[in-house]
C-alpha cells in the first residue's frame, strides 16, 4: 500500500508541475515546441502509468486496461504528429494522419468502456439501457443544436473538413453514453469508477468547450487553459490506472444497486427538460428553434420514460408479490386469489381445495444446522411442493414455515390425494445440508370448499371458513403425531 500511494503522489506532482510550467509557458514563451513540452510529458506518461498499474495490480482481467493502454499510445501519437502539423505548419488535407490517430484512440477507448460494462454488468440491463438512451437523445439534441448544425452550415468549409470535423462531437457523444451506461450499470462503486467517471467528463466537458469556441470565434480560444484541464484529465486517468481498486474494479456489486435512486431520477429530470428548456432559449434568442427535431426528441423521451415507468411498476409488483426466500407467492397474493376464486366457486358450483402445510419440528432443524440451513430447507420444501402441484394452483409461502395451496376445480378426495401427494414428496426424499441428510417432514391440512353450509355455520367456501377448518385441520394432524394429512370434517389416517 505504501508504494502505491508514493507511486500515485509522484504522479500527482509531475502532473501539478507541468500544468503550472504549461500555464506559465503559454503566457511567456512563444516556441511552440517548448511551450507545449509540459503537456506532451503527460500525454506521453499517461499510457505507461495506466501500464504500470496493470502489470502492478494485475486484475483478474486485464484486457480493459489493455485497451485503455493501446488507446493512450495513440492519442499520444495523435498528439505529437498534431504538435508537429502546427510546428511544421503542414497544410494536410483532412483529415490529418492526426485525425486518423484521434480517431483510432476513440475507438479503443470505447471498446476499453464497453469491456468494462460487459464484465461489469453481463446480460441486458433494460432499465439502464432505457436511462443511457434518454441521456444520449438529451446531449445528441444539445451537439446538433450548437455544435454540428453551425459546423456543416459552414458553407466556406470544404465537405470532407466539414465530416472530419463532425466526427470529433459525434464520438465525445459515443464516450458520453457509454460513460452514463458505465455508471447506471451495476458493479462496484470506487475511488476506480469515480476517477475514470471524472476523467471522462473533464475530457468530454473541455472537448465541447473548445468545439463551442472554436464555432463561436473562430479558434481564439486560450490553448494554455485547454491544455491544462486535457493533462488534468489525463492525470485523473492516469491515477484511475494505478489505483489498486482495479483489481476489483469489473466485479458486479454485492448488493443490488437501487434501479431509481435520487441522482438517476435527478439526472433524466434533467436531460428530459432539455429539450424544451433548449426550444424556449432558442425563443428566447429570437432564432427559430427546430421544431420538429426538438417536437421529436421529446416524443422519443417520453415513450422511453413512460417505458421505464411501466417496467418500475412491473418491478413493484413482482416484488410485492414474490417471496423474498423461496420465490414462491406472497400471503399477499394468496390472499387476492383466495377471495377471487372463492368467488368463482361460490357462483359456478364447482369444488375449491385449500392447503395449510406446516413443517415439523421445524425448530429444531434451525436450532440444530443454524438459520441458514433453516432456509435453505424452506427453499428446498417450496421448490418441491411447486413442482408438484398443477399450473391453475397458487403455492403461496404463508409465514414463518407455513404454506399454503389453492387448488381451483377440486374435490373433496382429489384435495387429500394432492395432500397426501405433497406430503409424500417432502418425506420420501432428504433434504441435503452440507454433508449431512436431513429427513424432514411436513403435516397438511386440508379443506374442502364448494356452495353450501359448512359444519359449524360458515357458508361453505368462504375464505374465512377455508382458512379456519384447514388450520384446525392442521392442528389435528400435528395432535395425531404429525408427516400427515388431514382432511377438515374426517378423522386423521394412522400410518
Ligand atoms: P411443529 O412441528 O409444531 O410445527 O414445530 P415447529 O418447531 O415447526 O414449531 P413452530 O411452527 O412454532 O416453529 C416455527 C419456527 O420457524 C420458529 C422460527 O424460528 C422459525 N422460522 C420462521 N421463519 C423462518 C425463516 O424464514 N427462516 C428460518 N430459518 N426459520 C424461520
Ligand atoms: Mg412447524
Ligand atoms: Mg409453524
Amino acid at each position: 500500500m505504501g508504494r502505491d500511494r508514493w507511486a500515485g503522489t509522484a504522479w500527482l506532482v509531475v502532473l501539478a508541475g507541468c500544468v503550472v510550467l504549461r500555464i506559465i509557458l503559454g503566457a511567456s514563451e512563444s516556441d511552440l515546441l517548448v511551450t507545449v513540452a509540459p503537456y506532451m510529458v503527460i500525454t506521453i506518461a499517461t499510457p505507461f502509468v495506466i501500464l504500470y498499474g496493470t502489470v502492478r495490480h494485475r486484475p483478474p482481467h486485464r484486457a480493459g486496461w489493455f485497451l485503455l493502454f493501446a488507446a493512450q499510445v495513440f492519442y499520444a501519437l495523435a498528439d505529437s504528429l498534431a504538435v508537429a502539423d502546427d510546428y511544421l505548419s503542414g497544410e494536410f488535407l483532412e483529415p490529418t494522419p492526426a485525425d486518423l490517430l484521434y480517431f483510432t484512440y476513440y475507438l479503443l477507448f470505447a471498446t476499453a468502456i464497453l469491456v468494462f460494462i460487459r464484465r461489469r454488468t453481463p446480460g441486458w440491463d433494460g432499465p439502464s439501457v432505457i436511462d443511457a438512451l434518454v441521456i444520449a437523445i438529451s446531449a445528441g439534441l444539445l451537439s446538433w443544436i450548437y455544435v454540428l448544425q453551425p459546423l456543416t452550415s459552414d458553407s466556406e468549409l470544404p465537405l470532407n473538413a466539414k465530416l472530419t470535423q463532425s466526427a470529433y462531437p459525434v464520438l465525445d457523444l459515443m464516450l458520453l453514453i457509454l460513460a452514463v451506461r458505465l455508471v447506471m450499470g451495476a458493479g462496484t462503486r470506487g475511488p476506480v469508477l469515480y476517477l475514470l467517471l471524472s476523467s471522462m467528463t473533464l475530457m468530454l466537458g473541455v472537448d465541447a468547450a473548445y468545439l463551442a469556441t472554436a464555432i463561436a470565434d473562430g479558434g481564439a480560444v486560450s490553448e494554455a487553459y485547454l491544455d491544462a484541464f486535457w493533462m488534468l484529465s489525463l492525470g485523473l486517468l492516469g491515477l484511475a490506472g494505478m489505483h489498486p481498486g482495479i483489481r476489483h474494479f469489473d466485479r458486479r456489486t454485492d448488493t443490488a444497486l437501487p434501479d431509481a435512486s435520487p441522482a438517476r431520477l435527478g439526472a433524466l429530470a434533467v436531460a428530459v427538460l432539455m429539450a424544451p428548456g433548449v426550444q424556449f432559449i432558442e425563443w428566447l434568442r429570437g432564432s427559430p428553434p427546430s421544431v420538429p427535431l426538438i417536437s421529436g426528441a421529446c416524443t422519443v423521451m417520453f415513450l422511453l420514460v413512460l417505458a421505464r415507468m411501466s417496467g418500475l411498476v412491473a418491478a413493484q409488483r413482482r416484488a410485492a408479490i414474490t417471496d423474498g426466500l423461496t420465490g414462491l407467492r406472497t400471503r399477499r397474493y394468496f390472499a387476492e386469489a383466495l377471495s377471487a376464486e372463492s368467488r368463482r366457486s361460490l357462483r359456478s358450483g364447482q369444488g375449491l381445495g385449500l392447503l395449510i402445510i406446516d413443517v415439523d419440528h421445524f425448530k429444531k432443524i434451525n436450532d440444530g444446522y443454524g438459520h441458514p440451513a433453516g432456509d435453505q430447507v424452506l427453499r428446498e420444501v417450496a421448490r418441491r411442493l411447486s413442482s408438484a402441484t398443477r399450473a391453475g394452483s397458487v403455492v403461496a409461502r404463508y409465514g414463518g414455515e407455513e404454506f399454503v395451496v389453492l387448488a381451483p376445480h377440486t374435490a373433496a378426495d382429489e384435495l387429500y390425494a394432492l395432500a397426501e401427494r405433497l406430503r409424500s414428496e417432502i418425506a420420501d426424499l432428504p433434504i441435503a445440508i452440507d454433508d449431512d441428510l436431513l429427513s424432514v417432514t411436513v403435516s397438511v391440512g386440508a379443506a374442502a370448499g364448494g356452495p353450501g353450509r359448512g359444519p359449524s355455520g360458515g357458508v361453505c367456501g368462504e375464505p374465512e371458513f377455508l382458512l379456519r377448518t384447514a388450520d384446525e385441520a392442521l392442528y389435528a394432524a400435528k395432535a395425531a403425531g404429525r408427516n400427515r394429512s388431514v382432511l377438515a370434517g374426517t378423522t386423521p389416517v394412522p400410518h
